[in-house]
């Protein structure tokens, strides 16, 4: 396939609670490309009790990776619908090496490529705050926090109306595994970029807006007008 020349693809990494979903969202909106969450996609397949989903339950429930090979089969199905074509942020994936690296073969097979590896940062105090007072909506996947950004109806999104809803694995015991899980398994995802010459660390624990702002700039920067 021949490169799109205006197509963009931008990885979003960071531990739990840096803000990657409500992030990706709004610069998804801004660039007019794809917004690709593997966990919203997992959510999906648990709710819809899906064969994948139901496989994905068990690691999702302990706060472990589902599997790589299943990851990255759902991933790259989903960068080949033509929603993509555009281009794509990519949020929570890829979060190990090898995912990185199975990306990476297939970008390079299509002739495109990671323009910009975004890592966000933020104190575990602040992350642990936020997991802790996340509501989140069952149909649009808009994430409020009960304090910081609350919505304007107490249990229903802004955007469209939906229930919000706590995340079971945002529980302080499930949540601690995730943050070792990140440690152990998502770390060399950030060496591997930083390697490639395409990482941003940007620090997550300002405010929204600063925070997209700066992400909007550093793509633009690398990407040019887009
Ligand atoms: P998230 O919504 O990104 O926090 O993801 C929720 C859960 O879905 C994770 O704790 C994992 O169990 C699973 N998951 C999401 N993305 C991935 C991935 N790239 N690789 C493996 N498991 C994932």
């Amino acid at each position: 396939m021949e490169r799109d020349t205006k197509s963009v693809h931008v990885v979003l990494i960071g531990p739990p609670g840096a803000g990657k979903g409500t992030q990706a969202a709004r610069v998804a909106s801004r660039l007019g490309i794809a917004h690709i969450a593997s966990g919203d996609m997992f959510r999906e397949a648990v709710a819809n009790r899906t064969p994948q989903g139901v496989q994905a339950k068990a690691y999702i429930d302990r706060g472990e990776l589902v599997p790589d090979d299943v990851t990255v089969a759902m991933v790259m199905e989903r960068l080949e619908q033509p929603g993509c074509r555009e281009g794509a942020i990519l949020d929570g994936f890829p979060r190990t090496l090898a995912q990185a690296q199975a990306l990476d073969r297939a970008f390079r097979e299509q002739g495109t490529r990671v323009e910009r590896a975004i890592y966000l940062c933020a104190p575990t105090d602040e992350l642990l705050r936020r997991l802790a007072g996340r509501w989140l909506c069952r149909s649009c996947q808009a994430a409020y926090h009960e304090v910081s950004n609350p919505p304007k109806v107490t249990g229903q999104c802004d955007r469209c109306g939906g229930e919000l809803y706590q995340r079971d694995d945002d529980s302080r015991e499930v949540a601690q595994r995730r943050f070792e899980v990140y440690l152990e398994q998502t770390a060399p995802v950030i060496d591997f970029y930083r390697a490639e010459g395409v990482l941003d660390e940007l620090d997550g624990a300002r405010g929204i807006d600063e925070v997209t702002h700066a992400i909007l700039q550093t793509v633009r920067r690398a990407c040019g007008s887009i």
